[in-house]
């Protein structure tokens, strides 16, 4: 039998998957955290630290370009889940802009957010779900 049942592999494993990116926008840093209820603290700077999806790649700390976009997003209420886009056929799954450029469009889009808080629906663009 060429494949082991998941059990044997190390606990460590379970824990990795429940940790969610939390990132701090003044650092431009992201931290592997499991979700709390209560709010965490960068431990650099002691801001409040954000928790985005697991979908969300931090960009490096010095690629200030994309963590521009990523200050936008979420500034705009996105927190990295999928996002649905309504056309005429239903709704599909769109990806994340690439620049804060898309970024500034994207937003004004009629797209909606899962997850969540689901913040990302924009008033008016899709109706209620
Ligand atoms: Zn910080």
């Amino acid at each position: 039998m060429a494949f082991k049942h998941h059990k044997y592999f190390p606990k460590a494993r379970d824990v990795q998957a429940f940790l969610f990116p939390h990132v701090c926008l003044p650092c431009q840093k992201s931290f592997k955290k499991p979700a709390s209820p209560a709010p965490r603290r960068c431990p650099q700077c002691g801001e409040e630290l954000i928790q985005l999806s697991r979908k969300f790649k931090a960009p490096r700390t010095r690629d200030l370009g994309q963590w521009e976009k990523v200050r936008f997003l979420v500034e705009q209420g996105f927190r990295f889940y999928s996002v649905y886009e309504r056309t005429e056929i239903g709704e599909i799954r769109v990806n994340y802009p690439a620049s804060l450029a898309e970024a500034k469009v994207f937003v004004c889009g009629p797209v909606r957010e899962a997850g969540p808080t689901a913040r990302g629906t924009r008033k008016g663009s899709v109706g209620a779900v």
